[in-house]
Protein backbone atom coordinates (compact mmCIF):
# COMPACT_ATOMS: atom_id res chain seq x y z
CA UNK A 1 0.00 0.00 0.00
CA UNK A 2 1.29 3.64 -0.85
CA UNK A 3 2.11 5.33 2.12
CA UNK A 4 1.58 9.13 2.69
CA UNK A 5 2.75 11.39 5.46
CA UNK A 6 -0.13 13.53 6.38
CA UNK A 7 2.07 14.46 10.04
CA UNK A 8 2.90 17.76 10.93
CA UNK A 9 6.54 16.46 10.50
CA UNK A 10 8.35 14.81 9.04
CA UNK A 11 6.58 15.79 5.37
CA UNK A 12 6.67 14.27 2.09
CA UNK A 13 10.00 15.36 0.57
CA UNK A 14 10.00 15.73 -3.28
CA UNK A 15 11.89 13.42 -5.21
CA UNK A 16 14.31 16.36 -6.52
CA UNK A 17 15.49 16.38 -3.00
CA UNK A 18 15.71 13.03 -2.33
CA UNK A 19 17.99 13.04 -5.57
CA UNK A 20 19.52 15.88 -3.64
CA UNK A 21 20.17 13.92 -0.48
CA UNK A 22 21.63 10.75 -3.00
CA UNK A 23 24.51 12.36 -4.07
CA UNK A 24 27.88 10.62 -2.36
CA UNK A 25 28.43 13.38 0.51
CA UNK A 26 30.85 15.71 -0.35
CA UNK A 27 33.82 16.72 1.99
CA UNK A 28 32.76 19.84 3.89
CA UNK A 29 36.25 21.67 3.47
CA UNK A 30 36.58 21.73 0.26
CA UNK A 31 35.74 25.54 -2.36
CA UNK A 32 32.63 23.28 -3.84
CA UNK A 33 30.96 22.81 -0.16
CA UNK A 34 31.90 26.16 1.02
CA UNK A 35 30.19 27.64 -2.02
CA UNK A 36 27.12 25.70 -1.45
CA UNK A 37 27.07 26.38 2.44
CA UNK A 38 27.83 30.25 1.25
CA UNK A 39 24.45 30.14 -1.10
CA UNK A 40 22.57 28.16 1.51
CA UNK A 41 23.15 30.86 4.12
CA UNK A 42 22.27 33.61 1.95
CA UNK A 43 18.95 31.68 0.98
CA UNK A 44 17.99 31.61 4.58
CA UNK A 45 18.83 35.32 5.37
CA UNK A 46 16.01 36.05 2.56
CA UNK A 47 13.60 33.30 3.51
CA UNK A 48 13.87 34.75 7.54
CA UNK A 49 13.92 38.33 5.73
CA UNK A 50 17.01 39.44 7.52
CA UNK A 51 20.28 40.82 7.08
CA UNK A 52 21.74 39.24 10.27
CA UNK A 53 23.24 35.75 10.40
CA UNK A 54 20.89 32.70 9.97
CA UNK A 55 23.65 29.36 11.22
CA UNK A 56 23.04 25.71 10.57
CA UNK A 57 23.81 23.35 13.11
CA UNK A 58 23.55 19.26 12.76
CA UNK A 59 20.05 18.79 14.80
CA UNK A 60 16.73 18.65 14.97
CA UNK A 61 14.34 21.63 15.91
CA UNK A 62 14.80 21.07 19.56
CA UNK A 63 18.84 21.45 19.36
CA UNK A 64 17.88 25.11 17.76
CA UNK A 65 16.09 25.79 20.94
CA UNK A 66 18.51 24.46 23.29
CA UNK A 67 21.34 26.71 21.14
CA UNK A 68 19.02 29.95 21.93
CA UNK A 69 19.01 29.33 25.29
CA UNK A 70 22.44 28.66 26.25
CA UNK A 71 23.34 31.57 24.12
CA UNK A 72 21.07 34.04 25.23
CA UNK A 73 20.55 34.00 28.83
CA UNK A 74 23.21 35.12 31.10
CA UNK A 75 23.94 33.24 34.39
CA UNK A 76 21.22 34.75 36.27
CA UNK A 77 19.41 36.12 33.87
CA UNK A 78 15.53 36.18 33.91
CA UNK A 79 13.25 35.02 31.14
CA UNK A 80 9.34 34.47 30.30
CA UNK A 81 8.26 31.39 28.21
CA UNK A 82 4.78 32.07 26.49
CA UNK A 83 3.16 28.11 26.69
CA UNK A 84 0.21 27.22 25.03
CA UNK A 85 0.97 23.56 23.95
CA UNK A 86 3.95 20.90 23.66
CA UNK A 87 6.35 23.35 21.96
CA UNK A 88 5.89 26.28 24.29
CA UNK A 89 5.63 23.70 27.61
CA UNK A 90 9.44 22.36 25.58
CA UNK A 91 10.51 26.24 26.45
CA UNK A 92 9.92 25.71 30.17
CA UNK A 93 11.76 22.52 30.01
CA UNK A 94 14.76 24.03 28.95
CA UNK A 95 15.08 26.44 31.13
CA UNK A 96 14.22 24.20 34.06
CA UNK A 97 17.07 22.08 32.89
CA UNK A 98 19.69 24.69 32.87
CA UNK A 99 18.21 26.12 35.79
CA UNK A 100 17.05 29.65 33.76
CA UNK A 101 15.02 31.72 36.49
CA UNK A 102 11.27 32.28 34.53
CA UNK A 103 8.26 33.02 34.80
CA UNK A 104 5.51 30.85 32.88
CA UNK A 105 2.84 32.63 30.67
CA UNK A 106 0.23 29.59 30.61
CA UNK A 107 -2.30 30.10 27.77
CA UNK A 108 -5.24 27.76 27.48
CA UNK A 109 -4.32 24.92 24.72
CA UNK A 110 -5.53 25.69 21.42
CA UNK A 111 -5.34 29.62 21.93
CA UNK A 112 -3.12 32.34 20.59
CA UNK A 113 -1.62 34.08 23.49
CA UNK A 114 -3.14 37.67 23.93
CA UNK A 115 -0.40 40.06 23.22
CA UNK A 116 -1.30 42.19 25.96
CA UNK A 117 -0.77 39.72 28.87
CA UNK A 118 2.91 39.23 27.48
CA UNK A 119 2.66 43.09 27.60
CA UNK A 120 1.61 43.03 31.35
CA UNK A 121 3.82 40.47 32.85
CA UNK A 122 7.08 42.67 31.00
CA UNK A 123 5.47 45.87 32.36
CA UNK A 124 5.48 44.23 36.00
CA UNK A 125 8.86 42.63 35.86
CA UNK A 126 11.69 44.54 33.86
CA UNK A 127 14.39 41.21 35.06
CA UNK A 128 12.27 39.62 32.58
CA UNK A 129 15.25 40.06 29.88
CA UNK A 130 14.33 37.01 27.04
CA UNK A 131 10.88 36.22 25.92
CA UNK A 132 10.69 31.83 24.53
CA UNK A 133 7.42 31.91 22.27
CA UNK A 134 6.70 29.38 19.89
CA UNK A 135 4.79 31.05 16.44
CA UNK A 136 2.86 28.20 15.09
CA UNK A 137 2.02 25.67 18.13
CA UNK A 138 2.06 22.58 16.65
CA UNK A 139 0.37 20.55 19.23
CA UNK A 140 -2.76 22.55 19.06
CA UNK A 141 -2.96 23.71 15.76
CA UNK A 142 -2.96 27.26 17.29
CA UNK A 143 -0.97 29.97 15.55
CA UNK A 144 0.52 33.30 17.45
CA UNK A 145 0.28 36.43 16.40
CA UNK A 146 4.11 37.22 16.13
CA UNK A 147 4.05 40.63 14.95
CA UNK A 148 1.96 41.84 17.75
CA UNK A 149 4.56 40.01 20.19
CA UNK A 150 7.51 41.12 18.51
CA UNK A 151 6.38 44.82 18.94
CA UNK A 152 5.72 44.58 22.50
CA UNK A 153 8.87 42.65 22.96
CA UNK A 154 10.78 45.81 21.02
CA UNK A 155 8.86 48.48 22.80
CA UNK A 156 9.81 47.35 26.21
CA UNK A 157 13.79 46.58 25.37
CA UNK A 158 13.27 42.87 26.17
CA UNK A 159 14.57 39.84 23.62
CA UNK A 160 12.42 37.65 21.60
CA UNK A 161 13.28 34.48 20.70
CA UNK A 162 10.63 32.49 18.47
CA UNK A 163 10.29 28.71 16.99
CA UNK A 164 9.32 28.89 14.16
CA UNK A 165 10.03 25.33 13.38
CA UNK A 166 6.28 25.20 11.72
CA UNK A 167 5.92 28.62 10.11
CA UNK A 168 8.66 29.31 8.37
CA UNK A 169 8.25 29.06 4.54
CA UNK A 170 4.21 28.92 5.36
CA UNK A 171 3.24 32.02 7.36
CA UNK A 172 4.56 35.38 6.33
CA UNK A 173 7.64 35.73 9.19
CA UNK A 174 10.03 39.20 9.00
CA UNK A 175 12.70 39.21 10.87
CA UNK A 176 13.89 42.43 10.62
CA UNK A 177 10.55 44.30 9.55
CA UNK A 178 8.73 42.67 12.51
CA UNK A 179 11.58 42.63 15.24
CA UNK A 180 12.34 39.45 16.05
CA UNK A 181 15.49 38.75 17.88
CA UNK A 182 16.15 34.83 17.11
CA UNK A 183 14.12 32.72 14.89
CA UNK A 184 14.88 29.12 15.32
CA UNK A 185 13.56 26.28 12.55
CA UNK A 186 14.36 23.10 11.49
CA UNK A 187 14.04 21.10 8.65
CA UNK A 188 11.41 18.62 8.18
CA UNK A 189 8.36 20.82 8.63
CA UNK A 190 7.86 23.48 5.56
CA UNK A 191 11.82 23.12 4.37
CA UNK A 192 10.46 19.74 2.84
CA UNK A 193 13.86 17.86 4.17
CA UNK A 194 14.22 14.76 5.87
CA UNK A 195 15.46 15.73 10.27
CA UNK A 196 18.52 16.32 10.67
CA UNK A 197 18.98 20.38 10.02
CA UNK A 198 18.15 23.26 12.78
CA UNK A 199 19.02 26.94 12.14
CA UNK A 200 19.34 29.90 14.49
CA UNK A 201 18.76 32.97 12.97
CA UNK A 202 20.08 36.61 14.50
CA UNK A 203 18.27 39.99 13.81
CA UNK A 204 21.24 42.49 12.51
CA UNK A 205 20.53 44.35 16.11
CA UNK A 206 21.18 40.87 17.93
CA UNK A 207 24.15 40.08 17.03
CA UNK A 208 25.63 40.82 20.51
CA UNK A 209 22.87 38.65 22.07
CA UNK A 210 25.49 36.05 22.22
CA UNK A 211 28.15 37.43 23.31
CA UNK A 212 29.65 37.54 27.17
CA UNK A 213 28.76 35.37 29.87
CA UNK A 214 26.39 32.91 29.19
CA UNK A 215 25.26 29.27 30.27
CA UNK A 216 27.63 26.28 29.24
CA UNK A 217 27.51 25.42 25.81
CA UNK A 218 30.18 23.98 23.70
CA UNK A 219 28.64 22.59 20.82
CA UNK A 220 25.85 24.83 20.65
CA UNK A 221 28.36 27.83 20.94
CA UNK A 222 27.20 30.03 18.20
CA UNK A 223 30.05 32.16 18.69
CA UNK A 224 32.30 29.54 17.08
CA UNK A 225 29.85 29.06 14.20
CA UNK A 226 29.74 33.36 13.69
CA UNK A 227 33.56 32.80 13.87
CA UNK A 228 33.58 29.98 10.81
CA UNK A 229 30.58 30.95 8.78
CA UNK A 230 32.47 33.92 6.88
CA UNK A 231 35.29 30.70 5.73
CA UNK A 232 31.93 28.99 4.39
CA UNK A 233 32.46 26.46 7.15
CA UNK A 234 31.16 25.14 10.48
CA UNK A 235 32.80 24.48 13.51
CA UNK A 236 31.76 21.49 13.29
CA UNK A 237 31.51 18.52 10.60
CA UNK A 238 27.77 19.68 9.31
CA UNK A 239 24.98 17.30 7.77
CA UNK A 240 26.73 17.51 4.59
CA UNK A 241 23.87 15.55 2.68
CA UNK A 242 21.07 17.77 4.26
CA UNK A 243 22.70 20.68 3.30
CA UNK A 244 22.76 20.03 -0.40
CA UNK A 245 19.36 18.92 -0.16
CA UNK A 246 18.44 22.48 1.81
CA UNK A 247 19.55 24.00 -1.31
CA UNK A 248 17.42 22.22 -3.97
CA UNK A 249 14.90 23.40 -1.26
CA UNK A 250 15.22 26.34 -0.83
CA UNK A 251 15.86 27.13 -4.89
CA UNK A 252 12.06 25.35 -4.92
CA UNK A 253 10.77 27.92 -2.69
CA UNK A 254 12.96 31.03 -3.33
CA UNK A 255 13.54 31.06 -7.37
CA UNK A 256 11.09 28.81 -8.90
CA UNK A 257 7.23 28.90 -6.76
CA UNK A 258 8.52 32.03 -4.62
CA UNK A 259 8.02 32.71 -1.32
CA UNK A 260 5.30 34.52 -1.54
CA UNK A 261 3.17 32.22 -3.71
CA UNK A 262 4.60 29.10 -1.38
CA UNK A 263 2.82 30.95 1.62
CA UNK A 264 -0.53 31.64 -0.14
CA UNK A 265 -0.46 28.07 -1.12
CA UNK A 266 -0.12 27.21 2.29
CA UNK A 267 -2.95 29.35 3.32
CA UNK A 268 -5.56 27.96 0.64
CA UNK A 269 -4.61 24.29 1.45
CA UNK A 270 -5.22 25.03 5.22
CA UNK A 271 -8.60 26.93 4.10
CA UNK A 272 -9.50 23.95 1.45
CA UNK A 273 -8.54 21.30 4.78
CA UNK A 274 -10.43 23.39 7.29
CA UNK A 275 -13.84 23.66 4.54
CA UNK A 276 -13.81 19.88 3.28
CA UNK A 277 -13.08 18.29 7.26
CA UNK A 278 -15.60 20.51 8.38
CA UNK A 279 -18.17 18.95 5.67
CA UNK A 280 -17.46 15.70 6.90
CA UNK A 281 -18.70 16.17 10.84
CA UNK A 282 -14.76 17.40 11.88
CA UNK A 283 -14.84 20.55 13.83
CA UNK A 284 -11.84 22.75 13.98
CA UNK A 285 -9.74 22.57 17.18
CA UNK A 286 -7.90 25.61 17.55
CA UNK A 287 -9.44 29.29 18.02
CA UNK A 288 -7.03 31.30 15.70
CA UNK A 289 -5.82 28.43 13.50
CA UNK A 290 -2.08 27.94 11.92
CA UNK A 291 -1.94 26.89 8.22
CA UNK A 292 0.84 24.42 8.57
CA UNK A 293 -1.41 22.00 10.81
CA UNK A 294 -4.99 21.56 11.01
CA UNK A 295 -6.56 20.00 14.05
CA UNK A 296 -9.95 18.48 14.36
CA UNK A 297 -12.02 17.25 17.19
CA UNK A 298 -13.72 13.89 15.30
CA UNK A 299 -17.55 13.83 14.97
CA UNK A 300 -19.41 13.20 17.89
CA UNK A 301 -19.61 9.56 18.97
CA UNK A 302 -16.18 8.86 16.52
CA UNK A 303 -12.77 8.20 18.26
CA UNK A 304 -9.81 10.31 17.36
CA UNK A 305 -7.62 7.67 17.50
CA UNK A 306 -9.57 5.02 16.08
CA UNK A 307 -10.17 7.60 12.85
CA UNK A 308 -5.78 7.95 12.81
CA UNK A 309 -5.83 4.19 13.20
CA UNK A 310 -8.19 3.67 10.33
CA UNK A 311 -6.89 6.26 8.02
CA UNK A 312 -3.10 4.50 8.55
CA UNK A 313 -4.37 1.17 8.37
CA UNK A 314 -6.94 1.04 5.45
CA UNK A 315 -5.71 3.87 3.60
CA UNK A 316 -2.10 4.64 4.10
CA UNK A 317 -2.41 8.13 5.44
CA UNK A 318 -0.58 9.04 8.29
CA UNK A 319 -2.25 11.72 10.96
CA UNK A 320 -1.24 12.14 13.92
CA UNK A 321 -2.94 12.05 16.94
CA UNK A 322 -3.34 14.09 19.77
CA UNK A 323 -0.24 14.69 23.00
CA UNK A 324 -0.85 14.94 26.24
CA UNK A 325 -4.15 16.54 27.59
CA UNK A 326 -5.11 15.86 23.91
CA UNK A 327 -4.40 12.68 23.77
CA UNK A 328 -7.20 10.62 21.88
CA UNK A 329 -9.28 13.81 21.75
CA UNK A 330 -8.05 15.63 18.06
CA UNK A 331 -6.19 14.51 15.05
CA UNK A 332 -3.78 16.88 13.76
CA UNK A 333 -3.25 16.57 9.62
CA UNK A 334 0.29 18.50 8.63
CA UNK A 335 -0.27 20.12 4.97
CA UNK A 336 3.16 21.45 5.35
CA UNK A 337 5.67 21.61 2.25
CA UNK A 338 4.96 19.99 -0.74
CA UNK A 339 0.97 19.66 -0.64
CA UNK A 340 -1.64 20.87 -3.41
CA UNK A 341 -5.16 20.33 -3.44
CA UNK A 342 -5.14 17.15 -5.19
CA UNK A 343 -3.25 15.22 -2.14
CA UNK A 344 -6.04 17.22 0.88
CA UNK A 345 -8.79 15.69 -1.97
CA UNK A 346 -7.42 12.54 -1.39
CA UNK A 347 -7.05 12.64 1.66
CA UNK A 348 -10.62 13.87 2.25
CA UNK A 349 -11.91 10.84 0.56
CA UNK A 350 -10.18 8.26 3.36
CA UNK A 351 -11.66 10.48 6.02
CA UNK A 352 -14.90 9.76 4.09
CA UNK A 353 -14.53 6.36 4.11
CA UNK A 354 -13.23 5.61 7.87
CA UNK A 355 -16.40 7.88 9.43
CA UNK A 356 -18.68 5.65 6.55
CA UNK A 357 -17.25 2.96 8.71
CA UNK A 358 -16.62 4.38 12.32
CA UNK A 359 -19.95 6.57 12.02
CA UNK A 360 -22.50 4.98 9.57
CA UNK A 361 -25.44 7.21 11.08
CA UNK A 362 -23.61 10.34 10.83
CA UNK A 363 -24.80 13.08 8.08
CA UNK A 364 -22.40 13.48 5.77
CA UNK A 365 -21.22 13.94 2.34
CA UNK A 366 -18.23 12.70 0.67
CA UNK A 367 -18.85 15.34 -2.45
CA UNK A 368 -19.83 17.84 -0.92
CA UNK A 369 -16.60 17.76 1.45
CA UNK A 370 -14.72 17.52 -1.67
CA UNK A 371 -16.50 20.58 -3.43
CA UNK A 372 -16.48 22.43 -0.36
CA UNK A 373 -12.66 21.81 -0.55
CA UNK A 374 -12.03 22.79 -3.83
CA UNK A 375 -13.98 26.32 -2.87
CA UNK A 376 -12.33 27.06 -0.17
CA UNK A 377 -8.97 26.22 -2.24
CA UNK A 378 -10.39 28.56 -5.05
CA UNK A 379 -11.62 31.59 -2.76
CA UNK A 380 -9.49 31.65 0.02
C1 LIG B 1 8.65 19.83 15.16
C2 LIG B 1 8.75 21.02 16.03
C3 LIG B 1 9.90 21.30 16.79
C4 LIG B 1 11.14 20.46 16.73
O1 LIG B 1 10.97 19.20 17.21
P1 LIG B 1 12.12 18.11 16.94
O2 LIG B 1 11.52 16.85 17.46
O3 LIG B 1 13.31 18.54 17.67
O4 LIG B 1 12.32 18.10 15.48
C5 LIG B 1 9.93 22.46 17.53
N1 LIG B 1 8.88 23.29 17.57
C6 LIG B 1 7.75 23.05 16.87
C7 LIG B 1 6.64 24.04 16.94
C8 LIG B 1 7.64 21.91 16.08
O5 LIG B 1 6.53 21.69 15.38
Amino acid sequence: MKTRLFTPGPVEIPIRILRALSQPPPHHRTDAFRDVLRRVTTDLKALHKTEGEVFLLGATGTGAMEAAVVNLMAPGAKALAVNGGKFGERWVRLLETYGVPHEVLDVEWGHAVDPAAIEERLAKDEALAVVFATHSETSTGALNDLQAIAAITRAQGRRLVVDAVTSLAVHPLEQDAWGVDVVVCGSQKGLMLPPGIATVSLAPWAADAIEGERLPRFYFDLRRARKALPNGETPWTPPVSHVLALEEALTMILREEGLGRVQDRHRRLAFAMRAGGEALGLRLFPANPSHAVTAFLPPEGVEATALVKRLRDRHGMIVAGGQDQLKGRILRIGHMGAYDLADLHALIGAIDKCLAFLAPDSPRSSGDAMGAASRAWDTA
